[in-house]
């Protein structure tokens, strides 16, 4: 792990800000290197080479070694005045000289590294004294396995002699960007740093694919589009960065080396088109933002003639237009994150803030490309450092967001069930309510169903009813009960005479006064029928049935009743019965002995009361004492 911390030290130390401003502001007074003699030490063991490199523009793409390493070309090198010489895209082959000698007495193994991978071809010659000595091809036009040393990066197996001194020429042509970031290690040095770089790709590739794979069973387990939209992004930026580490040509397609140019804009387009839909999706900026949503589409299609164009359309256009089209989608989903986050969207928070993780890292990285930034490790991972945070912070949004969800559905819950709550006490009052009017309401009817609609006292249906039930309470006890009939003396002749209404009012009177005269709650008058009256006496012997009789009797006759100037006069005749139940007794026997009672007290010449045994019946009494009843 040597190669990371020397390079954060490094990177600390040349002052990153301070080194900016001078290429940005003011290159001319940054001094080019002394393009002298590169004495390589192999106990030093690794040299950036950028400030020793010599380069010369080749505008046609003319020259060839033989011309270049004549004179009138050699004046014309210039001293390079990065670390890293870069000139963007360009039509023009660049040619870079460095000098090299071995200060050893023993021979030594060198590898020249360009650790750019896009580099379409570069020829290395290798010159002593002027004379041509070597020539090796490098690039990502040719099958990988055509490369005298295997690797991702397109490096050079340089072997020095004692004492050696060797001029390296490296004639570069490209479509992609024109970078050259060279390094001059032993194969000692190179292990133990590419050790260390493929942990750090291991580790980049490793926090994607889990990532992938982790989304995507969410996605299988609950079915939320934004995952896939969010899987498709991942998938289509690994292979994006996977062709940009030169890995896809070393591990996918081998074989392939146009495709492996092709694929770069390619999968810069896929990976955006799912970014864009991702970002419309799970914003909501239909709804939310719908000039936003419009761009989006523009993006969109945009990256859709992206991925098509790139299979036909020339690759410098092509990987100008993906990167510019990444760059402005990054902004415009940083910027409708930041918009929606705004307008209170929750789940826009962590969506913005990786957003913001990759904007910066492109923004670095893109920087470097277009030749404003200077080489170095934050500038050279940015995109890896932006891209492996975003892709975390978006997977966390995601996860937030179902939080987010659940509360919402959790809150949602709560007052739907408070509003069932209320709505459900709010109809058991409502049903209470009914049901107590209509128990009001039945007991009304049934209190109607046993009262005489006339005279308001008790009809025939409850006395039979309650005659039942005091007759066993009675019997229970061992009590005595009375039963007794009270009917009005001659009142077919009050009605013929005076009128129904008459009669009806006589009726009525005759009930009030039968009420009065009755004093324990226990007893009960009913109606019988027609003008007779019934009299239930419970806890009552003859001698006191009688003495109630008796008063009955009276009130009737002391009836002061007029009728439309009429006096009317009443009088009553009242048979009763007494008896102490038992099993050869049921109620009827008290009814018929106290009809008889009646037959008899009506014949023996009426306004009387009379009493009769229990077992006794009318039918016992002589015959003409039931026709002057009238029975
Ligand atoms: P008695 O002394 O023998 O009982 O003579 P009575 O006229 O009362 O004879 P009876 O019991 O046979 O007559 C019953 C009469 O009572 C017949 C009817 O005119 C009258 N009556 C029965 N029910 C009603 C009623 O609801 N209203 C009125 N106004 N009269 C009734
Ligand atoms: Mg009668
Ligand atoms: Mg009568």
């Amino acid at each position: 792990m040597k190669y990371l911390p020397e390079h954060i030290v490094g990177t600390l130390q040349s002052m990153f800000w301070l080194r900016l401003l001078l290429v940005l502001v003011l290159p001319g007074i940054w001094t080019p290197a002394c393009a002298d003699i590169l004495s390589a030490d192999p106990r030093v063991g690794q040299y950036m080479v950028g400030s020793r490199l010599q380069y010369l523009e080749d505008v046609n793409s003319k020259l060839a070694i033989r011309d270049v390493v004549s004179p009138y070309w050699q004046n014309k090198f210039r001293p390079n005045h990065r670390d890293v010489p870069n000139f963007g895209f360009t039509q023009s082959s660049y040619w870079f000289k460095l000098s090299l000698s071995n200060p050893a007495s023993t021979p030594e193994a060198w590898i020249l590294e360009a650790r750019y991978p896009m580099l379409d071809r570069v020829d290395a010659y290798l010159v002593r004294k002027g004379v041509v000595v070597g020539h090796k091809v490098n690039g990502d036009l040719l099958p990988f396995n055509q490369r005298e040393f295997k690797h991702r990066h397109l490096g050079f197996k340089l072997d020095l002699a004692a004492y050696d001194q060797l001029d390296v020429y490296l004639r570069v042509k490209t479509e992609s960007s024109l970078q050259l970031p060279l390094q001059l290690l032993t194969p000692e040095h190179f292990l133990e740093r590419d050790q260390a770089e493929l942990y750090l790709l291991g580790l980049y590739y490793g926090v994607l694919l889990a990532m992938l794979a982790y989304n995507l069973l969410i996605y299988s387990a609950i079915r939320d589009i934004n995952y896939l939209h969010y899987v498709h992004y991942l998938a289509g930026y690994a292979m994006f960065q996977l062709s940009l580490n030169g890995l896809t040509l070393q591990y996918l397609w081998p074989q392939h080396p146009a495709w492996g140019n092709t694929a770069t804009p390619f999968f810069i387009g896929v990976a955006f088109l799912g970014a864009v839909t991702f970002a419309r999706s799970f914003l909501h900026l239909k709804t939310q933002a719908p000039l936003l949503d419009s761009i989006g589409k523009l993006l969109w299609g945009v990256f859709l003639f992206v991925i098509v164009g790139s299979l036909w359309l020339p690759y410098p256009l092509m990987i100008q237009l993906a990167t510019m089209a990444a760059l402005a989608t990054a902004v415009y989903a940083f910027f409708s994150g930041l918009v929606v986050w705004r307008g209170q969207l929750r789940q826009a928070r962590y969506f913005l803030l990786a957003w913001s993780a990759l904007l910066i890292g492109i923004m670095l990285y893109s920087l470097k490309t277009f030749n404003l930034l200077p080489s170095m490790f934050i500038t050279e991972y940015s995109l890896q450092i932006g891209s492996a945070l975003e892709v975390l912070l978006l997977s966390f949004a995601l996860a937030h967001r179902m939080k987010i969800l659940q509360l919402d559905y959790t809150r949602i819950q709560e007052e739907a069930k408070g509003q069932l709550e209320q709505r459900v006490s709010q109809r058991t009052a409502e049903l209470d309510e009914a049901l107590k009017k209509l128990s009001d309401a039945n007991s009304k009817l049934r209190s109607l169903n046993f009262t005489d609609g006339l005279t308001g006292v008790r009809n025939r249906r409850y006395f039979d009813q309650k005659l039942r039930k005091e007759w066993e309470r009675a019997q229970r006890g061992g009590y005595f009960i009375t039963v007794m009939l009270i009917d009005l003396d001659f009142f077919k002749k009050i009605n013929d005479t005076y009128g129904h209404l008459a009669g009806d009012m006589c009726l009525k009177s005759v009930s009030l006064a039968i009420k009065t005269a009755l004093k324990r709650p226990c007893d009960i008058v009913a109606r019988y029928g027609g003008e007779e009256f019934v009299v239930i006496l419970p806890l009552t012997d003859e001698a006191g049935a009688l003495h109630i009789a008796e008063s009955i009797r009276q009130e009737v006759a002391a009836l002061a009743i007029v009728y439309e100037g009429w006096r009317i006069n009443l009088t009553t005749s009242i048979g009763l019965c007494t008896a102490k139940p038992d099993e050869t007794l049921n109620p009827s026997d008290l009814i018929s002995a106290a009809d008889a009672a009646l037959y008899k007290a009506k014949h023996n010449g009426r306004n009387q009361v009379q009493t009769a045994e229990p077992g006794q019946t009318p039918a016992g009494l002589p015959e003409t004492a039931a026709s002057v009843a009238g029975h």
